[in-house]
């Protein structure tokens, strides 16, 4: 029942009027009671305004969520990738991966393996969960196309401290170097933690399935709420 809906001719209270589809139009007709006039029942603007209103303001919240979340994943891997490629250079002066690879019992000799070990399962734990985020909360975008700047954003913040420290060094040498020295050092060990992220992230994907199917199940539930309740106002007009 609208809350208020008045005869424009005579106005007559004709809110608490049930109006018929008409067979024609299938349009919520009323002929007034009192002066015949039919008039079609329109909802009340402040309650059509209020809801359209409620709706912008939580797709706005979806898309700002949205962002947050992807921006603190991306600002939590450049923190990581910027651990991983010091220690590494710090402590081995050697690729870390290539270490691990090559000659694994160097790492596990020392306070400082276990470090490494422990800063990468961080990465993978928030590599994996930034894939279940690209394929459940941002599956409408493209997956290549988001994985790649998740990848590269924190990547290339990272880089241009080094890539800076290497234009000032090789082009200017006055005056206060650019950018970070250690950064330009540090360069392949950040290539490979990168590379790391990049293939935790694509580990991630097969968890957005289950993801995905229990958020679907939701939206359904939703969706028939809202359908009974859109057919109880239908049948009410
Ligand atoms: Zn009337």
């Amino acid at each position: 029942m609208p809350a208020h809906h008045a005869c424009h001719s005579c106005g007559y209270p004709l809110s608490r009027i049930r109006a018929a589809p008409d067979p024609h139009y299938n349009l919520p007709i009323i002929t007034c009671p009192a002066c015949d006039t039919s008039v079609v029942r329109r909802r009340d603007p402040m309650i059509t305004g209020f809801r359209t209103a409620w709706k912008s303001a939580r797709a706005a919240l979806y898309v700002f969520i949205q962002c947050l979340v992807s921006f603190m994943l991306m600002f939590m891997a450049a923190v990581l990738l910027t651990n991983i490629a010091h220690t590494a250079r710090n402590d081995y002066s050697s690729n870390p991966v290539a270490l691990f690879l090559t000659n694994p019992q160097l790492l596990r000799q020392d306070e400082i393996g276990p470090e490494l070990a422990i800063l990468s399962i961080i990465l993978l734990i928030l590599g994996v969960f930034t894939g279940a985020w690209i394929r459940s909360a941002l599956h409408h975008l493209n997956t290549a196309l988001v994985t790649s700047a998740f990848v590269a954003l924190p990547l290339l913040f990272l880089l241009q401290f080094g890539l800076r420290y290497w234009l000032w060094n090789h082009f200017v040498e006055t005056g206060r170097p650019w950018g970070d020295r250690g950064m330009y050092r540090r360069i392949p060990d950040l290539l490979t933690a990168s590379a790391m992220h990049a293939a935790f992230i694509i580990a991630g994907f097969p968890l957005a399935n289950t993801l995905r199917s229990l958020w679907a199940a939701q939206q359904r539930a939703r969706w028939s709420r809202r359908r009974r309740a859109r057919r109880r106002l239908r049948d009410d007009r």
